[in-house]
């Protein structure tokens, strides 16, 4: 019997070929490689947290709608109720995306960028186009039109993971009225910089917009995320969605951290503060280069393939991000920490790049 079952003569070729996104953690470093918020959660809000958690019970299932948290998020952002939806992060809005109007169809990228895409894409059997950015890493405006012309889906992320760039108003407007299919702006990153392409809803119905708690409003481990589109797109996206798929626990510490917006601003400003004091100090040392960034980290090439600074800096304690993208074999991410942590990854970053000199 064993050795008749094999399930890969069940699974489709191009599932087999793709490479599961699995982080290795490293425990006991400093963590500047996800972008998180790298400081400690409000100790205020954790309290509004238990007290709301207190009124709940656990033996029921969550509420399928969000219809609080969903209330919350339409006030804050001046929109209806019925142009929103939640997601047990958004990495799940950007499944549910694909298995809505990717799934037999084509799906256009505009990479590099966030690997979710194409990996979701491809388990939702979509067939991929990269468009790939210039030199600069700013859109392809004509190309991307070009190839959303036979597509079901754009996508587009603003600032873009990992680059830190962002789209303009005039290029969104372009793709926008150029394609006739949804276009999705990722704006996991916009409370850091760069521009908010929400009020662009108004007039355009197949605007699509991804957003999160896991980076600015510090929830990651939570695992909440959201999108604003028109109900004619929602409408589709809610037949695929899971019914329970945001938990108690998570609708309650979004709504409780909406609620205290201001509390996260004031920590948003210290990050940007400290994104260009890093970005200034990079800029003077030897050896690499820095890209200006809208969001929460840099990114920098270096003369060294990418994984020697990368090993060099774990060796040390510091965890950065490397990227298997073959078009960033020089490159590296850094995510802008507290003070202190952003000191000792430069320090390292010193060192590793002087010992790699020496070696030459
Ligand atoms: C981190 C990130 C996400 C994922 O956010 P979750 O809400 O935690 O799933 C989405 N898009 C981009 C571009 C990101 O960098």
């Amino acid at each position: 019997m064993d050795n008749q079952f094999d399930p890969g003569l069940l699974v489709r070729e191009r599932l087999k070929e793709l490479i599961p996104y699995q982080e290795v953690s490293y425990p006991e470093v400093i963590k500047l490689n996800a972008n998180e918020n790298p400081y400690d959660f409000p100790a205020e809000i954790w309290r509004d947290i238990n007290e709301m958690l207190g009124a709940q019970s656990f033996t029921r299932y969550p509420d399928a709608m969000a219809q609080q948290l969903i209330r919350e998020l339409a006030r804050c952002y001046s929109v209806g109720e019925d142009n929103i939806m939640v997601g047990n992060g958004s990495d799940e809005l950007i499944l549910n995306l694909m298995l809505t109007f990717g799934a037999g169809n084509r799906v256009v990228i505009a990479v590099p960028t966030f690997s979710m895409y194409g990996i979701h894409a491809r388990v939702a059997g979509a067939e991929i186009v990269e468009v790939a950015r210039l030199e600069d890493f700013g859109l392809d405006v004509p190309g991307i039109i070009r190839a959303g012309e036979s597509a079901a889906l754009v996508v587009i992320c603003s600032p873009n993971n990992p680059t830190g760039n962002s789209a303009t108003v005039e290029q969104v407007q372009a793709i926008l009225a150029g394609c006739q299919c949804p276009v999705v702006v990722d704006q996991a990153y916009v409370e850091f910089g760069g521009q908010d392409f929400l009020p662009l809803l108004d007039s355009h119905p197949n605007l699509v917009i991804l957003r999160t708690f896991s980076k600015a409003y510090g929830l990651a481990g939570l695992r909440v995320g959201y999108l604003f589109a028109r109900p004619r797109v929602l409408q589709y996206l809610f037949k695929v969605k899971q019914p329970f798929n945001l938990n108690i626990f998570s609708q309650t510490a979004a709504l409780a951290v909406l609620r205290c917006r201001d509390i996260f601003a004031r920590q948003v400003a210290e990050i940007v503060r400290q994104r260009e004091a890093l970005y200034k100090a990079m800029r003077q040392m030897p050896g690499f280069d820095v890209l200006p960034s809208d969001a929460n980290y840099l990114m920098f090439k270096t003369c060294y393939p990418a994984v020697k600074i990368f090993e060099g800096l774990l060796e040390r304690g510091v965890l950065v991000r490397n990227f298997g993208d073959p078009l960033l074999t020089r490159y590296l991410r850094v995510s802008v920490g507290q003070p202190e942590e952003n000191m000792i990854f430069l320090h390292s970053l010193q060192q590793v790049i002087a010992e790699l000199g020496e070696k030459d």
